[in-house]
């Protein structure tokens, strides 16, 4: 049975990652040459930090790169409903290897409907637990707020993130986020994380540090950068996690 099979992924009236395979751009190119040397310029910080107990970890957008989603004037559209949530069967493969390369996997999203009422909470736990299980990812950290709430958990903003960090002792400096948003790059440099952005007509402007075609593309960029030794003892911290920052679900 194949993944997708396996994972019972329906693809009907869903689009996935609108990606062209053009290959990247000089400046690009330059860019990633730039970033790649500052990286692995800090490998002797590395060793100490995993000396220390560190890990490193992958901050993963939900929609678009985890699960499918819904085109409207040709903008993707999160699900409200978990009959409407379906899994990416492309993603199976390329988490797997990030895990078992040592990488905890952390899905993060922005879900402003939960705060306008139109996502019940219940649904989202629901399209949750189809994704810890699926793809055995170690947390699940949401943004419930809209913009107006001028929260610091919100998307670009890098609440989630330090949030994951704190819990998991994770050396940011040495993480990466994986997104097809410009909101994600942004966060990722906010906190000093690597940014991948999979190529798609919504990426938007500003800062990321590379793009690549696809999800497999950007697990190959990371495994190059960072190969990392397996980790055995991936547990929260057991500690409180600051107040005012994103909901765990
Ligand atoms: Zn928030």
């Amino acid at each position: 049975m194949s993944h997708q099979a396996d994972l019972g992924i329906k693809r009907t009236g869903f689009r996935f990652l609108d990606v062209d395979a053009q290959p990247f751009s000089l400046v690009e190119r330059q860019r990633d040459v730039v970033r790649i040397a500052d990286f692995l310029n800090s490998a002797t910080r590395l060793g100490s930090c995993l000396l220390a107990g560190m890990k490193s970890g992958v901050f993963l957008e939900r929609d678009g790169i985890l699960n499918l989603v819904r085109m409207e004037r040709q903008h993707p559209v999160s699900p409200l409903r978990a009959e409407d949530f379906y899994l990416n069967g492309d993603a199976w493969k390329p988490l797997r290897r990030l895990q078992q390369a040592g990488y905890l996997l952390i899905a993060t999203t922005n879900q402003p409907e939960i705060s306008s009422g139109l996502l019940p909470r219940q649904e989202l736990e629901r399209m949750h637990d189809l994704l810890r299980q699926r793809f055995h990812l170690d947390d699940i950290l949401v943004c419930p707020h809209s913009a107006d709430d001028r929260c610091p958990c919100r998307k670009p903003k890098a609440g989630l993130l330090k949030e994951a960090a704190f819990k998991w002792h994770l050396d940011l400096a040495h993480s990466f986020v994986v997104s097809d948003k410009w909101y994600d790059a942004d966060a990722a440099h906010n906190t000093g994380c690597l940014s991948i952005i999979i190529r798609a007509p919504w990426n938007g402007a500003g800062h990321h540090d590379m793009i690549v075609p696809s999800l497999a593309a950007a697990a190959d960029k990371i495994l190059q950068l960072q190969p990392m030794p397996a980790a055995s003892d991936a547990t929260p911290s057991q500690a409180s996690v600051p107040e005012g920052t994103g909901v765990m679900v």
